[in-house]
């Protein structure tokens, strides 16, 4: 099939790649024409596993093309997916600004019988307004479908590849069949294409998100309540986790979640739910409890140092808002940072993936590792703030060297606490004595 992908984000590019990967003839299109031309280039924009490969080998075989020509890549597309951003506003609603804009922009040059595909993580009824916003300006016929994006970053091109079920929602049959047939590749192990109704699709991704995000929150409070009683967090986790109703997965305390999706949202099913007379209880606590679990390592920071940390030279190890990503938004790293740099401390920080956007964010303020030990020359405590692999089997006496104390305030529970102390360092971890 013809594909465009309009917003060539860390889902669009995604989502692109891979339908180029299953034959089609796929145009992603960005109205920032930096990010274009850098793929055009053969540079990939964002780190992801698995990505760059992929877009070269498509690239190469003409099968995926770069332009910020929203009417060239339209006009030859049967199918377009809509993958722009959808931030949250002001008021904590999803802004629908960039996905109605591209939607007049698509009517504007349609030239045939176009479906028209929401990838964005949009509110229920948004399909009515796309379908309002294209009709607008066209007399062609189309049909809109609505199919929310399930991958998670890190591991997003594997998601996309093989995920554990496609949600379709669309009104007419037409759609829903070429749908079906451009997943079909996707699906051969058994995943379900689940077509329903667009409102239902739409609610599902928001569903899944808070679902998520509430696990997170639930066991960051668990956690709060082992370390006011000596018990530990792990040892309750792993036992939960045998019931088959609960399961091993999301059930780990840290420092708050953060990212592009989760607190945006949470805050919008919240908005939306309040718009229709509904006060989505469960959910505002989630995020508040949220927001304080990102504060847990500065106070804990301030009952060993004091208010002040003047003086101070704090190392953290961790800046994406989670590993295999290069992604800072809406990252912990970025308060506890801050939080730091208020009290008076220099930081000195490390991530293998985003210094290029901490660089961005932070600016002058703190002191960029050149690597992971380059992090702890002189510290006096240690921050683990994102759970990269390579920071679970450390040289523990080459960090020791390096560090004024050997003291670590780990935000994700990586070492054990028995073994990280036979190696001399003192140690606080989340809910774990
Ligand atoms: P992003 O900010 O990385 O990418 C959006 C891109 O769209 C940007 O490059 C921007 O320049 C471009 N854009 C905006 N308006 C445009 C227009 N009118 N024409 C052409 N290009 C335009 O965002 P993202 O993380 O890829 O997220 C996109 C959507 O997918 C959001 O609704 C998000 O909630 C949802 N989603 C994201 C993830 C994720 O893990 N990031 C997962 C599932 C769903």
């Amino acid at each position: 099939m013809r594909i465009a992908v309009i917003g060539t984000g860390y889902v669009g590019l995604v989502v692109g790649a891979c339908f180029a990967e299953t034959g089609n003839d796929v145009t992603c299109v960005d109205k920032d024409a930096a990010k274009i031309r850098m793929l055009n280039r053969g540079k990939i924009p964002i780190y992801e596993p698995g990505l760059q490969e992929l877009v070269h080998r498509n690239t190469e075989e003409k099968r995926l093309t770069f332009t910020t020509q929203l009417p060239d890549a339209v006009k030859r597309a049967e199918v377009i997916f809509i993958a722009v951003g959808t931030p949250m506003g002001e008021d904590g609603s999803a802004d629908l600004q960039h996905v109605l804009a591209a939607a007049r922009d698509i009517a504007k040059a349609m030239n045939g019988y176009k479906v028209i595909v929401d990838k964005s993580t949009v509110p229920a009824g948004t399909s009515e307004k796309v379908h309002a916003a294209v009709a607008g300006s066209t007399t062609h016929a189309f049909s809109v479908v609505s199919n929310p994006e399930f991958l998670k970053q890190g591991a997003a091109v594997e998601d996309f590849l093989k995920p554990d079920r496609v949600v379709i929602g669309a009104t007419d049959q037409r759609a829903a069949d070429l749908m079906t047939e451009l997943y079909r590749p996707f699906t051969r192990t058994g995943a379900p294409i689940m077509v329903m109704d667009p409102a239902s699709a739409e609610l599902c991704k928001y569903a899944a998100n808070a679902m998520l995000a509430t696990r997170i929150s639930f066991m960051n409070e668990i956690a709060l309540v082992c370390e006011r009683f000596g018990a530990d967090v792990d040892k309750v986790r792993k036992a939960i986790a045998t019931d088959k109703r609960i399961g091993p997965a999301f059930l780990f305390p840290g420092v708050g979640y953060g990212g592009s999706c989760f607190p945006k949202d949470v805050q919008a099913i919240v908005k939306f739910s309040a718009d229709r007379k509904y006060r989505f209880r469960i959910l505002e606590s989630v995020e508040r409890v949220n927001e304080l679990q990102k504060l847990v390592l500065l106070q804990k920071i301030e009952r060993k140092f004091g208010k002040s940390l003047k003086g101070r030279t704090i190392g953290v190890w961790g800046l994406a808002f989670k590993p295999r990503t290069d992604d800072m938004r809406e990252a912990p790293a970025v308060p506890i940072i801050n939080g730091l740099i208020e009290r008076g401390a220099k930081v000195r920080a490390f991530d293998p993936e985003a210094m290029p956007i901490a660089k961005r964010i932070f600016k002058n303020k703190i002191h960029y590792a050149r690597h992971a030990y380059d992090a702890l020359t002189g510290v006096d405590a240690l921050l683990i703030v994102t759970e990269w692999n390579e920071f679970r089997e450390p040289d523990f006496a080459k960090m020791k060297k390096a560090m004024k104390a050997p003291l670590i305030f780990d935000g994700r529970n990586i070492y054990d606490p028995a073994a990280i102390r036979a190696q001399g360092f003192t140690y606080s971890s989340i809910g774990r004595p």
